[in-house]
């Protein structure tokens, strides 16, 4: 009920599309009752979380943020919300994002955008003369109605989606935990895909020990989804304190990269000399390829989402235009009216980089690339490095006036160079709030590790946190 009331009360921040209140309050009094009986379902039993509309929930309304979804009720729920059904976790509603998890603002979804939690904290207000109607500065996204979701304490944890940083940008421009686990470890059935071979769904928490249960309960095989691994371990709770001792910490070098803002730079100095005297190694390490990810990631982003999309066709689901003069102007309009410019440009950008003169030149040499990039980190791991520290995000959270302004397709690829790489090649990341910045926002820093060391990586990140 808190909860819920806190969602009433921080209505103005847009973070859910629905409140799924009557489920909330049904699944609250059954763990209650499970509780009283002393037979709880363990450390998620009652606990209250938010989902990204881009997750299947049976019987519930499941949008995307999109017109062509915006009457869709699935009559199944995803692999991962149904874990934390079973686990006796609460929903408490679907959160707002960016139109099919395209855009790293969250301001470009059919339900309007998100505003940062943030905006409204005092000190932001009174550091910058801010007027909290129109100097509002934005979550992130495109999961950012969940980031906004636990930063704003309506729920202790959300599902989120991350296909290119889409769960850490706005975990860290709004202050809370972001992990993106291994490729294959949380399954994706009953995830609207963006891009089926980079997708993985996100965790984002209050604290690094909160993801590290999550990570527990949700990760493992999944017959509906073939591209899931066996689970790590049965026991992901952190110890209750970190050592870094003996770690070797990376700071790729072509991370310094043009844009990054002067606060950001100076937190991951102060980060990495707190490992040095902690007695971690610290050492400089370079991933020369990363400066292709983003050019890569929007020719594959581009091809796969041309593919995807080919459902939405007007006939079996979603949206379907009144226009009935002959089949192909029905899908041709009911495509025009039911998705943005940006969903629509990538479907054409997708098909371009897809036909027969230009696949060779587009398609295959962007996946060469891409084994490049994963090849990069793979020689770094090899040589003895635990992990990568990094930048989450190239500065804190943008003004919604400025973030608007300018081309959002252009800003949304910029926004993503930290992030991205990682997708490329698959490995579990995860962004940490350290610090405030001189404009009294969050900042967040990222920590990359090898495929399916998790639990390694969320132990170094508990020290860090
Ligand atoms: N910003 C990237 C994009 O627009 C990544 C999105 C994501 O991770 N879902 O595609």
């Amino acid at each position: 009920r808190k909860c819920l009331d806190q969602i009433r009360t921080t209505q103005h921040l847009n973070a859910y599309i629905s409140v799924t209140e009557e489920t909330a309050l049904r699944q609250a009094a059954e763990a209650e009752t499970r509780m009283r009986q002393g037979v709880p379902r363990g450390p998620l039993d009652g606990i209250p979380f938010a989902v990204k509309d881009n997750f299947c929930t049976e019987g519930i309304q499941t949008t995307c943020a999109s017109r062509m979804l915006k009457d869709y009720t699935p009559p199944y729920s995803a692999t991962v919300v149904q874990k934390l059904f079973d686990q006796g976790a609460v929903l408490m509603g679907k959160t707002n994002m960016d139109e099919f998890a395209m855009g790293s603002g969250s301001t470009d979804g059919a339900y309007g955008p998100v505003r940062n939690p943030w905006s409204y904290a005092t000190f932001y207000r009174e550091a910058n003369g801010a007027e909290p109607d129109s100097d509002w500065v934005v979550t992130g996204g495109s999961s950012g109605g969940s980031a906004a979701a636990v930063a704003s304490l309506t729920s202790f944890l959300a599902l989120g989606s991350d296909t290119g940083g889409s769960t850490r940008n706005p975990g860290a421009l709004c202050g809370v935990v972001a992990l993106k686990p291994t490729y294959g470890l949380l399954s994706r059935h009953g995830l609207i895909p963006l891009m089926n071979s980079m997708d993985v769904p996100g965790i984002l928490t209050r604290t690094v020990h909160d993801a590290a249960i999550v990570l527990g309960a949700l990760q493992g095989l999944d017959r509906k989804d073939s591209t899931t691994i066996p689970p790590l371990s049965t026991q992901m709770e952190l110890p209750e304190k970190s050592d870094v001792r003996n770690i070797c910490v990376g700071i790729p070098k072509e991370y310094h990269a043009p844009g990054l803002q002067e606060d950001t730079l100076a937190e991951w100095r102060r980060v990495a000399d707190m490992f040095d005297r902690e007695g971690a190694r610290v050492v400089q390490v370079s991933l020369p390829h990363t400066q292709y990810s983003i050019v890569c990631y929007h020719i594959l982003c581009c091809v796969e989402v041309a593919s995807n999309m080919a459902r939405f066709d007007g006939l079996e689901y979603g949206h379907r235009s009144p226009v009935a003069t002959s089949t192909e102007a029905m899908y041709a309009s009911t495509r025009h009216e039911g998705f943005n410019d940006v969903v629509r440009g990538r479907i054409l950008s997708g098909n371009y980089f897809l036909l027969k003169q230009n696949f060779e030149h587009y398609f295959t040499k962007a996946q060469k690339v891409r084994r490049m990039i994963a090849d990069d980190f793979k020689r770094v791991f090899d040589s003895g490095v635990d992990v990568l520290l990094t930048p989450s995000t190239l500065a804190d959270a943008a003004r919604y006036c400025d973030f608007s302004q300018e081309d959002n397709r252009t800003r949304s690829a910029q926004e993503d160079v930290f992030t991205q790489p990682a997708n490329m090649a698959g490995l579990p990341a995860v962004s940490v709030p350290t610090a405030l910045s001189k404009r009294g926002l969050p900042i967040g820093l990222q920590l990359i590790g090898p495929a399916q060391q998790d639990k390694m990586l969320l132990t170094v990140a508990q020290w860090v946190e």
